[in-house]
C-alpha cells in the first residue's frame, strides 16, 4: 500500500501518518522525491487499512498494491529509478552497455578487454569470478584472484565492473570489490542470498530465472528491497522453451510488461539467451527497440578461446558494430531525442 501526501501537506500531517502506522504496528518506508511525499507500507493492503490512512489530513491518495509487490511497484517511483554506478546511469535517458567476458581468465585478458571497451563507449565491464557452471567439471572461475584482477583493471582504467556472487559465502568478498553485484538466474529464488543482497550498499543486478514468471521475478526483487536496498536492476536473459535454434528464448514482451509494473531499470542479456554469437546483435536490437534500459553482453579478445560460453562471445569488431547502432537515434529515448533538437 502506498500513501501519497498532498503537495501542501504539513510536517504535522506527515507525523500523523507515521503515528497511525505505529498504532497499527506497521513500518513505513519513505519513497518521497523532490515533488511528492510518498510513504510505502510494505506487505499490506486491505480496504480497512487503506481507509485508516485515507481519512487523515494531508493524504492525497492511498494506492492499493498487491501485498508482495509494494516496494517494486511502479507507483512508488512513477518516473522510474535511475541508479548511478561510478558516474554511469542505469535507467537514465540513454541505454547503458555492460560488456566483457563470461569469466575472468587473466589480468591481460581483462586489461585488453577494458581498454578496447572503453574506446567503444562501453560503460561498465563484466567478468565472472565465481562461475555457476552446469557441470562441476567445467571451469569454475578464478574466485578471489579474479576479484583482484578486476580491481587492478579498474584502478588502471577507471572502469566500473560487475561480477556475480554465487552464494552467501562469497558475497562479502564480491561486495567489497565490485561496483554492481550480480545475482545469477539460477539463484533468483535463493532467498538467503536475496536477503544478504538487500543488506548490501552495492546496486544488485538480479537476473530472471529461466522459468520464472513475472510475479516470481518481482517477488525476488522485493526480497532485496525489503531489506533496505533500493538499487535493484532487473535483467531478462532468456527463458527455457522448446526451441533448439537458440540456447534460451529471449522474452521481449517481459520488457514492457515489467515497465508497466515496476519502477526498476530493466536490462537485457542477449548473449545467454542466444548461446550463439550470430544471434546476439539481432536480439540486442529487439531488446532496445522494446525500450530496455541497456544490455549485458559477453565479449572476449579471442572469443573461440573463452574459458566458458565461447560460442556466444562477440569479438570487439562485432561489439563496435553494436555500439554504433546504439548511438543511432532510433534507440534514443524520446527525452534524449528532444534534448538533441536545437532550440
Ligand atoms: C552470467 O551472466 O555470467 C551468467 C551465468 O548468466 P545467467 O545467470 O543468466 O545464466
Ligand atoms: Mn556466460
Amino acid at each position: 500500500m502506498i500513501v501519497q501526501m498532498n503537495h501542501n501537506a504539513s510536517p504535522a500531517d506527515v507525523a500523523m501518518v507515521r503515528k497511525r502506522a505505529e498504532e497499527l504496528s506497521m513500518s513505513l518506508v519513505d519513497f518521497s522525491d523532490e515533488i511528492t511525499l510518498r510513504l510505502v507500507v510494505p506487505g499490506k493492503h486491505d480496504v480497512r487499512l487503506a481507509r485508516a490512512f485515507a481519512e487523515l489530513n494531508g493524504v492525497n491518495e492511498v494506492f492499493a498494491t498487491e501485498p508482495g509487490h509494494c516496494l517494486t511497484h511502479r507507483a512508488v517511483n512513477p518516473a522510474g529509478t535511475a541508479i548511478n554506478v561510478r558516474g554511469n546511469t542505469v535507467g537514465g535517458d540513454l541505454p547503458v552497455v555492460i560488456a566483457g567476458p563470461c569469466a575472468v581468465e587473466s589480468y591481460d585478458q581483462m586489461m585488453q578487454t577494458a581498454v578496447a571497451l572503453a574506446e567503444l563507449g562501453v560503460s561498465i565491464l563484466r567478468g565472472g569470478a565465481f562461475k555457476p557452471r552446469t557441470s562441476p567439471y567445467d571451469f569454475q572461475g578464478l574466485g578471489e584472484e579474479a576479484l583482484h584482477i578486476l580491481e587492478r583493471v579498474r584502478a588502471e582504467t577507471g572502469m566500473a565492473f560487475i561480477t556475480e556472487a554465487t552464494g552467501v559465502g562469497c558475497f562479502d568478498a564480491v561486495e567489497s570489490a565490485a561496483d554492481i553485484v550480480q545475482i545469477g538466474a539460477r539463484n533468483m529464488q535463493n532467498v538467503e542470498l536475496l536477503k544478504r543482497a538487500g543488506r548490501s550498499h552495492r546496486p544488485i543486478l538480479l537476473k530472471r530465472h529461466f522459468s520464472a514468471t513475472i510475479d516470481e521475478f518481482l517477488h525476488a526483487a522485493e526480497y532485496v528491497m525489503a531489506e533496505g536496498n533500493r538499487n535493484v536492476i532487473l535483467c531478462e536473459r532468456g527463458i527455457r522453451s522448446f526451441v533448439d535454434h537458440a540456447r534460451f528464448t529471449l522474452d521481449v514482451a517481459l520488457i514492457p510488461a515489467l515497465q508497466a509494473r515496476t519502477h526498476l531499470p530493466i536490462l537485457v542479456d542477449p548473449s545467454h539467451a542466444a548461446g550463439d554469437r550470430h544471434l546476439v546483435i539481432p536480439l540486442a536490437r529487439a531488446a532496445l527497440a522494446a525500450d530496455a534500459d541497456g544490455l549485458l553482453v559477453e565479449a572476449h579478445p579471442c572469443p573461440n578461446e573463452s574459458a566458458c560460453d565461447a560460442r556466444q562471445a562477440l569479438n570487439f569488431d562485432d561489439l563496435e558494430a553494436l555500439m554504433r547502432e546504439i548511438e543511432y537515434p532510433p534507440f534514443m529515448t524520446t527525452a534524449a531525442l528532444a534534448a538533441e533538437v536545437p532550440a
